[in-house]
């Protein structure tokens, strides 16, 4: 059976492709070979996304075109991830192709699942787990120079828009000591920044340790040598505490970048998304005030249900006047099995389009007066790529990957991906910065 071809395909965000990438360290350790080819794949493996809806069709959109390659060599066809978590029987009803499911709390028993269905069987492995599996090996798929570390699985909140404590069960801190180990594997295969993922970063610790643990673990991560940054991303307001600013302030490698999706900012709204109706602004501030320079990336919903034009102004405001320097904005997206979805007052798609639209063009002028401000500063930027006509394109320690701008600049040097370099800002854009670098 080892030797055998497999194919994987992952959707959706980073804590989706750490988990792709486990699949791959366990089909690599069980004797799997992973071709870029499907054709030639005798195991297809898909890892999707069901977070909302869009995402979902486009997911069910590629295990149909995936179960296309069942006529040829492939003999299994595995989906895994929070679809199969959330559509069990469905999936199998639906999609005859479909050999496996596998939950992500089970993710350990993708090899088991595979050698069955080679056997002729057609195989789950949904149960939910109170302890998430050991350290599961992983095969890096990014860049070596920036990775993605995860910290825990699963959510204690109770936002009513969301399915994922549903699917993913509660929060599941992995212990501190092999999230460092895995740390410091990444830097020695050549990671110069590591971002923290988690469906809360900031609540790390609480359900293992009984006391918030990422300022500890943070400051463990800033002693690797090698690693320049470590950057937190999907915090929570009702979290984020004096200590952990402290730390941010204080240890060099930790990047002053904080991202929190809010949600929204008016307090009927808040309240009725399940979210704690703290003073979001003043967290804003103290934020600021803590640690100067920090840049604040966040999330907003908009057509909430009860999202009245009063709120939705009151978010217009808020978000003028906070100027934060990332901002997602999404139309809310009515997921069945959740208190939401139920709610009175769904607002019509139409005005949910209208709102994203008028929210996204304020944006995009407060990032370019953002950028702007930049102008004739002089950053630390991570090379990330040579781009063609022999410039360069990188990100500061302001720019996630992925999610954030770019800095594109020119260097008569050759440089190559995780150098980093001092790059003077010269132009701003809507969302990147052009430069040139500094001797
Ligand atoms: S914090 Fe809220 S939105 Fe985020 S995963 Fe948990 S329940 Fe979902």
């Amino acid at each position: 059976m080892t030797g055998l071809l497999y194919h994987l395909v992952s959707l959706g965000c980073a804590k989706n492709r750490v988990d792709s990438e486990n699949i791959m360290g366990l089909l690599g350790e069980a004797g799997f070979t992973y071709t870029p080819d499907p054709a030639a794949a005798e195991v297809i493996v898909v890892n999707p996304c069901s977070f909302i809806g869009p995402a979902r069709r486009e997911s069910v959109a590629e295990i149909l075109r995936l179960a296309q390659y069942k006529r040829g060599k492939c003999r299994v066809l595995l989906v895994a991830g929070c679809l199969p978590a959330r559509h069990k029987g469905e999936l199998f009803r639906e999609i005859p192709a479909v050999d496996a499911l596998v939950s992500p709390a089970n993710l350990d028993r993708v090899p088991w699942l595979v050698r069955r269905c080679l056997a002729g069987a057609r195989a789950t492995a949904l149960r939910p787990r109170e302890t998430p599996a050991a350290r599961l090996p992983r095969l890096a798929t990014g860049p070596p120079h920036s990775a993605y570390v995860k910290i825990a699985d699963g959510c204690n909140h109770t936002c009513s828009f969301c399915i994922i404590p549903r699917l993913r069960g509660p929060y599941k801190s992995r212990p501190l000591e092999e999230i460092l180990g895995e740390a410091e594997s990444l830097v020695a295969a050549g990671a110069r920044e590591l971002n923290l993922v988690a469906q809360d970063t900031t609540f790390y610790g609480l359900d293992l340790y009984g006391k918030k643990m990422l300022p500890k673990l943070l400051r463990r991560l800033a002693t690797l040598q090698d690693l320049a940054w470590v950057r937190i991303l999907y915090g929570h307001p009702d979290h984020v505490d004096g200590e952990l600013l402290q730390v941010i302030r204080e240890e060099e490698k930790v990047c002053p970048y904080l991202d929190l999706p809010l949600q929204h900012c008016a307090g009927d709204i808040l309240r009725r998304m399940g979210r704690g109706a703290g003073d979001l602004g003043a967290l804003l501030a103290l934020c600021r005030q803590r640690v100067p320079g920090i840049v604040l990336r966040s999330t907003f919903i908009v057509g909430f249900p009860g999202e009245r034009r009063r709120h939705y102004r009151e978010l217009l405001k808020f978000l003028e006047a906070e100027s934060l320097d990332r901002v997602g904005v999404f139309p809310y997206s009515r997921e069945e099995g959740t208190p939401a979805a139920a709610y009175p007052g769904q607002v019509r798609d139409r005005v949910k389009k209208h709102r994203l639209q008028e929210a996204m063009a304020l944006l995009q002028q407060i990032s370019l007066a953002g950028n702007q401000k930049l102008v004739g500063e002089t950053l630390m930027v991570l090379v990330e790529r040579r781009e063609a006509g022999g410039s360069y394109a990188g990100r500061y320690y302001g720019q996630a990957p992925e999610v954030d701008g770019s800095v594109f600049f020119t260097s008569k040097a050759g440089l190559n991906p995780g150098d980093l370099v001092r790059v003077r800002v010269t132009e701003a854009l809507n969302y990147d910065l052009k430069g040139e670098v500094l001797p």
